[in-house]
């Protein structure tokens, strides 16, 4: 199994490139999680110079990546120029061995996707090729002050996601079928026709307090140990489709987004379950209804450690009209949760 060392760039009060209501940072930060995601659910190892919206010490990952003896590094940005320029370039040290696989994988699949294609730039001057100790490849991902690549980024994000987990495979000659497992994203793609009755899509979640609890399906029943004890990991996955999930913690506030199909992985702390071991306080979620269905949403509620009822439900990250975008209270632990899919 490969290590491989992913960075999205920027972040936190760097947000990189701006342009359309977007940032570098987000939009490279989502691309990097999710084709880790993808990596990682082929058994390989995947360190993150960061996974939140934080400000990173540069030269500091980079001594992580080589201290990690990652077999290949691949920085992730978006481009800007002048709003004319468009198009995918790999930024290399020199054209050479897992570099060269990597770059020419990523510049040819780019195009295939339909970006522009600007080849390999050689830049020796950027220290994340001249100081890392392994291969690597700084990609940007297109322009982000363009509409044009944009709606690439957008309409295309799942291939896109496949394509840089497949090149990487390839630059480490690993094989393995890559499946994208967020379902793609906040955005869902514009003009799909949405016709299809999914039919009934079960919710099955699992709670931990001090252990995990059983199994629950539905409102079968709730998750939780009993009254006031505070949820500390928590398991969902859905029968048909994908959901979306972060929770805000005691220790660590919001946690990254993770995406589950069918199944979560309560022995995989760290990306196949919801939490950090602390209080859970807060709950999001998002139900990804698969192209061609009518949409459906999760409903989920909450009831906090003071409290023995649940809160009203919240739909989705819906907001307004009484709905916070989420479960939940900061500053106060949850000890029942409960979903469905409506
Ligand atoms: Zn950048």
């Amino acid at each position: 199994m490969a290590k491989i060392f992913l960075v999205a760039g920027h972040g936190g009060s760097d947000p990189g490139a701006c342009g359309y209501g977007r940032k570098e940072k987000d939009d490279v930060l989502r691309l990097t999680l999710d084709v880790g995601a993808a990596l990682s659910k082929l058994g390989h190892s995947i360190r993150y110079n960061r996974t939140s919206d934080v400000d990173t010490d540069y030269y500091g990952y980079i001594n992580d990546c080589n201290n990690f003896g990652a077999d290949i590094c691949l920085s992730i940005h978006r481009n800007s120029f002048n709003g004319s320029a468009s198009g995918y370039e790999s930024c290399i040290y020199a054209n050479t061995g897992r570099t060269k696989i990597l770059a020419d994988a990523l510049n040819a699949g780019m195009a295939a996707i339909g970006f522009v294609n600007r080849g390999s730039k050689i830049r020796p001057d950027l220290a994340i090729l001249n100081s890392t100790s392994m291969d690597a490849v700084l990609a940007e991902v297109g322009f982000i002050d363009n509409p044009v690549d944009n709606a690439l980024f957008t309409n295309r994000y799942n291939d896109i996601v496949k394509l840089m987990a497949e090149s990487v495979l390839k630059a480490v000659g690993a094989t393995g079928s890559v499946s994208v497992p967020n379902g793609g994203a906040s955005t869902p793609q514009s003009g799909t026709d949405r016709t299809k009755n999914l039919g009934n899509v079960d919710c099955i979640y699992q709670a931990y307090t001090d252990r995990w609890w059983p199994k629950v399906k539905n409102r079968e029943d709730w998750a939780g140990a009993s009254d006031g004890e505070p949820l500390r990991y928590l398991g969902i996955c859905v029968s048909k489709g994908s959901i979306r999930g972060r929770v805000y913690t005691e220790k660590n506030g919001w946690l990254p987004y993770l995406t589950f199909a069918d199944k979560y992985d309560i022995n995989d702390l760290e990306n196949g379950v919801l939490g950090d071991g602390s209080p859970i306080q807060a709950i999001e979620l998002y139900y990804i209804t698969p192209d061609g269905y009518i949409y459906k949403r999760v409903a989920y509620r909450v009831s906090d450690v003071n409290h023995d009822t649940f809160y009203p439900v919240q739909y989705d990250d819906e907001t307004g009209n009484g709905q916070d975008g989420y479960a939940g209270m900061f500053g106060v632990g949850v000890d029942k949760f409960q979903a469905w899919i409506e």
